[in-house]
């Protein structure tokens, strides 16, 4: 495989933007190498700049959930932009698709769009607090909720219960409102919360971690922590900006049951445009402004061509009583085949599933936390990674990000991915 352009490109755009991306997980700085220059893309397909076909399980990080270009989300982008691209004014089609997420989702009564899943992750956890009239959150290690100050916080050291920057330019002020919790670990949350009685606001969590591979909640425990955060007083807020309308129509809430305080989206409910959305019952949606003393807002927020995009791919979700079903034989196929190859080529590895998402980590011990994610051998991973992009498979570039699986991809992709696996593991 050729990557001329795309190193060319890289490094003309390295030359005015910083490392030549948008987003720091697209330079390939965890795998080595230059990263490739998208130039199309249709249904389980990436075209780079070099015409290289990459099928691909990233899916601009999980948005793509019916693949790429899906024809009735371009129809609706295409004829909205005839009508002219932003108002600044209210429009209908705001409303219908609120109703239709709200028909969609669990527990929510209300919901309102924003332009990303960090705008929405930081909203919630404000409306959290006004409404709490309490300052601490907790989240997880490993869990990433978008590069809001409060959530860019990594456990600190010893006894200290409360977190600290990890990255510069987050102030110390900020970091002491974030405590950090071990991820499946109920007792952890517990001690959190009796050693700051009355200080917690809310606990944020991926109720599926999709950002340190992907990690499951262990049987039980978002059920538990919806009763601590409830005998203590404090909002459960979902981020299901990866989970919302992938894992089931209804989201991690409906799969495993559990009614969250607020939930927080973003990727597939945008179709592909930038879209987030945080919901919730009325009684705490009715703290934001105009209504309440909350202040949220967005020049962009609600903008047609995201909201026609959006739009048509709920009503595509909603309207097919077989996708998530679909979605799951596939993975679950994948996973079987992947597993078949790599045992048989002598690997060490453990692969985690829910639905559409999975991750393949090379260690042998069950990873169900961020500690036990960070065992896996990156050696491996970069080499994989390599050899998988070799064979035309498009995987992240990162040994802590998820697969997302697309109802674009046929079996027969799903057998000439697992043939590139076994090929790649011979290497390893
Ligand atoms: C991607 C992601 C975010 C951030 O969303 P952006 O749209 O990138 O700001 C937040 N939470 C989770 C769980 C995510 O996967």
């Amino acid at each position: 495989m050729i990557y001329q352009r795309s190193s060319q490109l890289f490094a003309e755009a390295e030359k005015v933007i910083p490392g030549g991306v948008n987003s720091p997980v697209r330079a390939f700085k965890g795998v080595g190498g230059t990263p490739l220059f998208a130039k199309s893309a249709k249904g389980a397909y990436l075209y780079d700049e070099d015409d290289n076909r990459l099928i691909d399980y990233i899916n601009s990080w999980g948005p793509m959930i019916l693949g790429h270009a899906y024809q009735p989300v371009v129809d609706a982008v295409i004829e909205k932009a005839k009508k002219g691209t932003s108002f600044g004014m209210p429009t209908e089609l705001e409303t219908k698709i609120a109703e239709l997420a709200i028909a969609m989702v669990p527990n929510i009564d209300k919901i309102r769009f924003v332009n990303s899943g960090t705008e929405a992750c930081m909203s919630a956890i404000r409306l959290a607090r006004a409404y709490t009239k309490k300052d601490k959150i907790i989240k997880f290690s490993g869990c990433y909720h978008g590069h809001s100050d409060s959530f860019l916080i990594a456990a600190g050291s010893g006894l200290s219960t409360f977190g600290v920057p990890n990255s510069p330019g987050v102030t110390q002020g900020t970091a002491k409102d974030t405590l950090l919790a071990h991820y499946n670990d109920i007792e952890n949350v517990k001690a959190l919360f009796e050693a700051n009685l009355n200080e917690i606001a809310a606990v944020i969590i991926e109720p599926v971690a999709g950002n340190m591979g992907c990690v499951p909640p262990k049987e039980g425990f978002l059920q538990a922590l919806k009763e601590v955060c409830h005998n203590h007083n404090a909002l459960l807020i979902f981020d299901e900006v990866m989970t919302g309308f992938r894992l089931a129509k209804g989201g991690a809430q409906e799969l495993y049951g559990v009614n969250a305080d607020i939930a927080c989206f973003g990727k597939v409910i945008g179709g592909g445009l930038p879209v987030g959305a945080f919901a919730a019952r009325e009684e705490i949606m009715n703290f934001l402004a105009p209504l309440g003393p909350v202040y949220q807002a967005g020049t962009l927020s609600g903008n047609p061509l995201a909201m026609a995009a959006g739009y048509a791919m709920l009503q595509a979700l909603n309207s097919d009583v077989a996708i998530y079903d679909r979605l799951e034989a596939k993975t679950a196929y994948l996973h079987q085949g992947i597993e078949k190859v790599l045992k048989a080529n002598n690997i060490v590895f453990t692969i985690n599933r829910v639905g559409s998402m999975i991750s393949v980590h090379f260690d042998a011990n069950p990873v169900v936390d961020f500690q036990t994610a960070k065992n896996g051998d990156n050696d491996t991973f970069k080499k994989f990674f390599h050899g998988m992009l070799h064979e035309g498979v498009y995987i992240a570039p990162s040994a802590y990000e998820t697969w997302f699986i697309t109802d674009a991809l046929t079996y027969e992709d799903l057998d000439i991915t697992i043939e590139a696996v076994n090929k790649v593991a011979k290497t390893l």
